[in-house]
């Protein structure tokens, strides 16, 4: 069962717009938060919830904005991320697509509990439709006085990027959006203390921002009512692949796996179920055995040796070759790949070319332990996570799918077309 805490609404076109959106509820909750709350109440709210960021690292949200300094009179920043570049995921169009309006207002919340007056929404530039989509829905909040507020002033803007991937990293986004190349730069400082412009900056992600709603509504109690102790709350997932009926689905966190999948129309008739990327193409792929005890949270997923990620579910069956589906994830990262660290600059290409040549025929079995190898000197060690957005899907498929890989390379065809006779 679906729980719907963000995506009620979401089927009807009304909701698109700003009379739709506060006929369904809409903005009462911000009312009440600027008539009835202290800032800090707010960030003390979001802290008990035990929110985590719904876009990749799953970082307590209320702790991270305790993190800002306590006492400063320089201006605080609030960057909502919507450059959702992780291969797979497509939950944070769906909001500004559907519901303009929730981000909004989860942000004037937000910016309000952390004393913002200026934030931006960084899209993606491949994103036409949402950006056309917020840049109706901004107008419409200032027409309507809810940003410029006479309680609470507060600007918004849109920041379109120019679609990297490393542009979803925090401070690779913060100097995109200061005017400069894209690059990630080594923490700390962190952006709490020293973010876009050199002042203190709060990085959040549409789903995060989008969820602070409900929090306020319902009050701390029944948020952690929902989900897992660790890990409450619901969560979009963006589910697709070898499924009838790909999309967006909200469950509760810690929702069985297999339950989603069926959700998602199960599997195409007649196939059966090879392997499950859980988090975006950046997660460590699970084994069809594995997928049936884990549960959609932080804390099962780490335990299967996966992540929850970006929350995009990339279901694989018996039709697809493990070889190709890591060459065009590999090819991905290497292309993402903006240079600066060695063991990502070189070891992206390395893996790209490596299984490029196993599929041109041309592998050898002793590179299944050179994959390995370079994947284990790519991680952890270089100043953002693309790195290990490779390295870590690496060993998982080149261990845990080992007789495909060899396979491959001792018959220069798939696996499975072999055992079909193909
Ligand atoms: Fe750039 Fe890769 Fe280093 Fe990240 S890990 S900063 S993408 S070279």
């Amino acid at each position: 069962m679906e729980h719907k805490l963000l995506s009620e609404h979401y089927h009807k076109p009304e909701y698109q717009s700003l009379s739709g959106y506060k006929q369904l509820g809409g903005y009462v909750v911000l009312e009440d938060v600027l008539k009835n709350k202290k800032p800090e109440e707010v960030v003390q709210m979001v802290k008990e919830s035990g929110l985590r960021g719904r876009g990749g690292a799953g970082f307590p949200t209320g702790v991270k904005w305790s993190f800002l300094p306590k006492s400063s009179d320089s201006p605080r920043y609030l960057l909502c991320n919507a450059d959702e570049g992780e291969p797979g995921t497509f939950k944070d169009r769906l909001i500004m697509e559907k519901a303009p309006h929730q981000l909004i207002e989860g942000m004037l919340i937000s910016a309000y509990g952390i004393c913002s007056h200026k934030s931006y929404i960084y899209i993606r530039g491949e994103y036409h439709n949402c950006i056309r989509i917020m840049e109706k829905a901004i107008r419409e909040a200032y027409d309507a006085g809810y940003l410029g507020h006479p309680d609470f002033k507060h600007d918004m803007d849109i920041y379109v990027g120019a679609g990297a991937y490393i542009c979803g990293e925090e401070m690779g986004m913060i100097s995109s959006l200061e005017g400069k190349k894209g690059l990630p730069k080594l923490k700390p400082p962190f952006p709490a203390v020293k973010g876009y412009l050199g002042q203190p900056t709060i990085v959040n992600n549409v789903e995060t921002l989008a969820a602070v709603i409900s929090i306020m509504l319902g009050g701390v109690k029944k948020f952690r009512s929902i989900g897992t102790e660790k890990s409450p709350g619901t969560k979009l997932f963006s589910v697709s692949g070898c499924v009838k009926k790909p999309g967006n689905y909200e469950v509760p966190l810690g929702y069985p796996l297999m339950d989603l999948i069926h959700l998602a129309g199960d599997l195409p008739d007649g196939r059966k179920l090879k392997a499950v990327i859980p988090g975006g193409s950046s997660a460590p792929v699970l084994t069809a055995n594995e997928c049936q005890s884990a549960r959609m949270d932080f804390e099962s997923l780490a335990d299967h040796g996966s992540m929850l990620g970006s929350g995009a579910v990339i279901v694989l069956d018996d039709s697809c070759s493990m070889v190709d589906v890591l060459s065009v994830i590999a090819n991905f990262y290497h292309h993402e790949s903006c240079g600066q660290c060695t063991p990502c600059r070189e070891g992206t290409g390395w893996i790209a070319q490596i299984v490029h040549n196993i599929l041109k025929k041309r592998g050898r079995l002793q590179d299944l332990q050179l994959i390995q190898s370079i994947s284990n000197n790519m991680a952890g060690r270089t100043i953002c996570a693309l790195s290990d957005a490779l390295a870590l899907p690496a060993i998982s498929f080149v261990t845990k799918f080992r007789k495909e890989f060899e396979s491959y390379i001792r018959t220069g065809v798939p696996y499975l077309e072999q055992d079909r006779g193909a």
